[in-house]
Order: structure tokens, then C-alpha cells, then sequence
């Protein structure tokens, strides 16, 4: 069978005899009903630039380059064969080098785009007096709701944003009213999973022609990515990204409200939806997933627990996350509230740990590119924030590490929510907690860990209990006045001297093995 690049070919024009209207479709805006490509195809032509200067710049899970290539190429030819005309680019240089290569080798006047979300490719192409660039109408809400909810410098909290976001599409409402009375069933939402009910299997995605032929290609150029391309099995298509969906909606959605917290040493995924990836790329609409949530509660196959919960995620996390990014992005590129200095542990790109919770995640991350939304909050970004480690350093390892990573919405997460390290624009206090909570959430973690999350003495005991004290004594002058901090700060306060030189004592140990100095 002939190639990807032949076969694209194909359905290029020769120089100058193409359509007069050319659109850049950049990777994460791959969506089937792209508001630029209405109209006849033949009168719009789609140009795709797969560029070897974006993966130079960090190496990447060679499940993501697989994920993303092969999604562009699997868009190409569907555009193509829905008869739009296609240029699709290799180029060693960044978007507007490759980009200006196009428009020079084929005689192009303009082209068009709709802004990319990720910051690092749109400031060279809103440079470009030949690329307008349109609003990004990608996702539920737009750039002007958000200034009027948070007029002042302050923090950003999520509760006002998804109270407006709610009355201004409807969704869940009722005569102007959350359905059911509430508006966020969170404290519903955060049983302990101890095997039941069983976790559907979800869809399988077997590699095609294209794919292959993009994982052999990820396998030689990007040798040293992170994790494996073997077992790839993420939806490349927005066909097969629906049909994911479906499965959720049918089979998972039920369960997903009341275990949203919980984790499992055999179940990295629960109830979650795993859709993230096809979201961020453009294959799901963000607001459909929302309206079909919507429609189970409605036909009352799902309950409002779980159908709220996901529509939080979507129309409150998501969104807002991204808005909170776009106002603080050059704070992010820097922010460090904690003074953070340790780089990311070996234990984060695949040295054991001892810590059975941090092992089983990293092993998945390394496995899929993916781990649930606790796992990344309550383990990773938990035991670096206790640790000391650099904020930055952090994201670039998610960034690296995650199939559905990109700069708008990890940043965000990293330095926000999971660090602190934006000093409190996003959350009033550091998602910080000791073993007991991960005991909590995920039992069976625990009970495959060489730790004991019940002790607070000695080497046996769970290294995030000594971290966590550490942790708040090392902080306290900064948290004293935050009200939010009071009950943690009352608790070490009544810890004994001796006490908190043993917790002090393993601190300084965890970290030095963090830092590589044994
Ligand atoms: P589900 O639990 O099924 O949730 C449904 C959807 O809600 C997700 O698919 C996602 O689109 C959205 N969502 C939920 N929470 C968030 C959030 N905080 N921010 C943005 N979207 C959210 N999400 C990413 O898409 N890319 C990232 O790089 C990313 N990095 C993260 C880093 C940290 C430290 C943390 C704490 C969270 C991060 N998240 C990120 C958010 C969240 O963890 C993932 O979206 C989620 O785990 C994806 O799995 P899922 O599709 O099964 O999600
Ligand atoms: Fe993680 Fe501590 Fe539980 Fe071990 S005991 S799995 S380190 S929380």
C-alpha cells in the first residue's frame, strides 16, 4: 500500500491552480465541523504543517507524537476525500517558516486560521499580515465572559465562573434554576471504590495502515521520547473518538460522579472518560459532551451526581482553566510562589520509588500518556509540592508526559492547581494532603505499598505523612493568615518537638533522595 505522503499527494493542486480560499488547520483544531471549512469543498483548500521544531523542543510520550500525527494525517485524508483540495507540509522549521514555504511553493495569496490555543505557536503567526487569524471559537465560552465575571486582580475562583457558564447555555437549568436544586454535588462525589460496581471495558483501537506507519516513523526519529509507543490504543479519529464516547455515555457515566476521587492499583481509570485527548484535538465538541451528559439525567438514565460532575469538569474546568491561563500567561511562564528549587525526581521518569502510589502512576503514564485526575493532583503534584520541587520543572514533565498536555491547560493545572505555585490565583489553598487521604481514595494503593499511611514514625511510615508536616512547617509564616489553612496549621501546632524532629529528619532524607543525593 502507498504511503501516507503519496497518498496525500494525490489531492494536491499543481502550483497556482488550486482554490483562491486556503485554511491552516494546526493539530488541535481537527474538528469534523470546522467553522472555516463550510461551504463546497473544492472552494477551500486545507493546508497541515507536521513540523520536526515542535518535537525538538521537549521529547514528548511517543504516544502523543503517534496520537498526534497520525490524527492529522487520518484528518487529511478525510478532508481530502471529501473533496477539499490538501497541502500537507514536513518542515525542520516552526509553523510560520513552514507556512511561508507553502504559500511561496504554491503561489498562495493568503491563507486563513482561527488562533491557536497553544501561546507558543500563535505569536509567530499573528506576525504574519498574510494569516488573519480568527477568534477560536473551539471552545464552549468566549474571551469576553470571563473579564466581566473578575474585573479586579484577585484570585480566580471557579464556583462564579461555572454559575455563569451554566445560566449562559442552559445547560442543567430549570426555569433559571440548577436542575435539582444545587449547583455543584461535589460532596456527593467522593466514595471510596472497593470493586464494585465492575468498570466496563472500554473500546479497543487497533492500529491502521496509518497509524503503523506513524509509530514506526515516531520509533526512529523520536527514539528518546518519553514512555512507549507499544500498546497504543487512543482514538485517532473523531469517528472512533465518538465511539469512545458512545461507550462512556451508555456504560460509565452512571458511576462516574460518586468514585470521581477514587483510585485503584488495578483500575487506573475508574469511571473516568479518558476523552481528554480527543476534546484537546478537536474531535469532540466540548459542548455536545455536555448536552449529551444532560440528555441521561433527563431521560433519567444517569444520575445528577454523576452527569453534574462531568459537565463541571467540561464546562467549569476546562473552560475556566484555559481563560485563567490566557489573563496570567506570562506569570505562568514563571511563577515559583514557594520558592521550589528540586528538579523532578528519577521517580518520575521511571526509577522506583518504593511508594506503590507514585510507582503505579508513573507506570501508567508511562504505559498509556494518560492517569486520572487524582492520580495527577493527589499523587504527582502532591508529593512535588511536599517535596519542594520546581513548579516549572513539574509542567515540563507533564507537558512531556501526557497525551492530552498542552501549554493552555497544563500550565494551569501544574502551576495552579497542583503547585501553588501561582501563589493562590486559582486556588485558595495548596491541594496538599498527608497519606491518609490516598489511603482514603485508594486503599488497595496502599495496601501494595511497603509504607504504612497509619504511621507518622520512622522509616515504615508512609513518606508523604513526614513530607506533609514538613511541608506546612516549612510554609507556616506564608499560610499563617489564610483562613483556609487554620485547621492544619492548629494540627502541627500541637505536635511535639520530638515528633516533628522525626518528620523533619525523614523530610530531609525523601528529599535528598529526590535530588539524587542518597
Ligand atoms: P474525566 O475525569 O472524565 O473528565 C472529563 C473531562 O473534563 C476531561 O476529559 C477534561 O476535558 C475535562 N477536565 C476535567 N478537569 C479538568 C481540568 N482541571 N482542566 C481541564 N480540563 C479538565 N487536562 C488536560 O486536558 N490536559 C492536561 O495537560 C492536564 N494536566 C493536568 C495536570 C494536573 C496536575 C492536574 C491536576 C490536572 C490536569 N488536567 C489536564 C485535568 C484532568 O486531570 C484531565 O483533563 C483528566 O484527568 C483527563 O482524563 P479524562 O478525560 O478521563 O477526564
Ligand atoms: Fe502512597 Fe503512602 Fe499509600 Fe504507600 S502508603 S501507597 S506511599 S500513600
Amino acid at each position: 500500500m502507498a504511503g501516507f505522503y503519496e497518498r496525500i499527494g494525490r489531492h494536491r493542486p499543481r502550483p497556482g491552480r488550486g482554490p483562491r480560499r486556503w485554511v491552516f488547520l494546526p493539530y488541535d483544531q481537527l474538528r469534523p465541523d470546522h467553522p472555516l471549512l463550510e461551504g463546497p469543498p473544492h472552494e477551500t483548500g486545507v493546508v497541515y504543517v507536521e513540523t520536526a521544531a515542535k518535537p525538538a523542543r521537549r521529547p514528548y510520550h511517543k504516544q502523543k507524537l503517534v496520537l498526534l500525527l497520525s490524527a492529522m494525517r487520518h484528518d487529511a485524508l478525510e478532508r481530502a476525500r471529501r473533496g477539499h483540495p490538501v497541502l500537507y507540509r514536513f518542515s525542520e522549521r516552526w509553523y510560520d517558516g513552514a507556512l511561508d514555504e507553502v504559500r511561496s511553493e504554491f503561489g498562495l495569496e493568503t491563507l486563513e486560521a482561527l488562533a491557536p490555543a497553544e501561546a507558543e505557536v500563535r505569536p509567530p503567526l499573528q506576525s504574519l499580515a498574510w494569516l488573519p487569524l480568527h477568534p477560536n471559537t473551539l471552545f464552549i465560552t468566549d474571551t469576553d465572559c470571563y473579564p466581566s465575571l473578575f474585573p479586579k486582580p484577585g484570585s480566580r475562583l471557579l464556583e462564579r465562573f461555572y454559575r455563569a457558564a451554566r445560566k449562559t447555555t442552559g445547560l442543567l437549568m430549570d426555569d433559571g434554576r440548577p436542575a435539582g436544586g444545587e449547583w455543584n454535588l461535589d460532596k456527593e462525589n467522593r466514595q471510596t471504590w472497593r470493586g464494585d460496581p465492575p468498570v466496563p471495558k472500554r473500546p479497543s483501537f487497533e492500529m491502521d495502515a496509518v497509524t503503523r506507519e506513524v509509530r514506526d516513523l515516531v520509533e526512529e526519529r523520536y527514539a528518546n521520547g518519553f514512555g512507549t509507543s507499544a500498546g497504543f490504543d487512543w482514538p485517532v479519529t473523531a469517528e472512533d473518538a465518538h465511539r469512545l464516547a458512545d461507550h462512556f455515555f451508555a456504560e460509565v457515566l452512571p458511576h462516574f460522579g460518586p468514585f470521581e476521587d477514587a483510585m485503584a492499583d488495578d483500575e487506573p481509570a475508574l469511571f473516568h472518560s479518558l476523552l481528554s485527548a480527543s476534546i484537546n484535538l478537536g474531535h469532540l465538541d466540548p459542548l455536545d459532551l455536555c448536552r449529551r451528559a444532560e440528555a441521561r439525567y433527563r431521560k433519567e438514565s444517569a444520575p445528577l451526581a454523576s452527569v453534574e460532575g462531568f459537565v463541571r469538569q467540561i464546562l467549569g474546568w476546562r473552560e475556566f482553566v484555559r481563560h485563567v491561563y490566557e489573563e496570567h500567561r506570562a506569570e505562568y511562564a514563571e511563577a515559583n510562589a514557594l520558592r521550589a528549587t528540586l528538579p523532578v525526581p528519577a521517580w518520575y521518569w521511571g526509577e522506583p520509588s518504593g511508594m506503590r502510589c507514585l510507582d503505579r502512576t508513573v507506570e501508567q503514564v508511562l504505559a498509556t500518556g494518560h492517569s486520572h485526575h487524582i492520580a495527577r493532583l493527589m499523587v504527582l503534584s502532591n508529593l512535588a509540592t511536599l517535596l519542594g520541587v520546581d513548579p516549572q520543572a513539574l509542567n515540563h514533565w507533564f507537558w512531556i508526559a501526557y497525551v492530552d498536555a498542552y501549554e493552555w491547560v497544563v500550565t494551569p493545572n501544574v502551576v495552579g492547581m497542583g503547585t501553588f505555585g501561582d501563589g493562590g490565583i486559582f486556588a485558595t489553598k495548596p491541594y496538599v494532603s498527608s497519606g491518609k487521604y490516598i489511603q482514603r481514595m485508594g486503599p488497595t494503593l496502599c495496601a501494595a505499598c511497603r509504607f504504612d499511611p497509619k504511621r507518622s514514625e520512622g522509616e515504615k511510615a508512609c513518606p508523604f505523612n513526614h513530607l506533609y508536616w514538613d511541608f506546612l512547617a516549612r510554609n507556616r509564616a506564608r499560610f499563617e493568615k489564610n483562613p483556609r489553612m487554620s485547621i492544619p496549621l492548629s494540627s502541627l501546632r500541637r505536635l511535639s518537638k520530638t515528633v516533628m524532629d522525626d518528620h523533619h529528619h525523614h523530610a530531609r532524607t525523601w528529599q535528598a533522595r529526590a535530588a539524587g543525593r542518597r
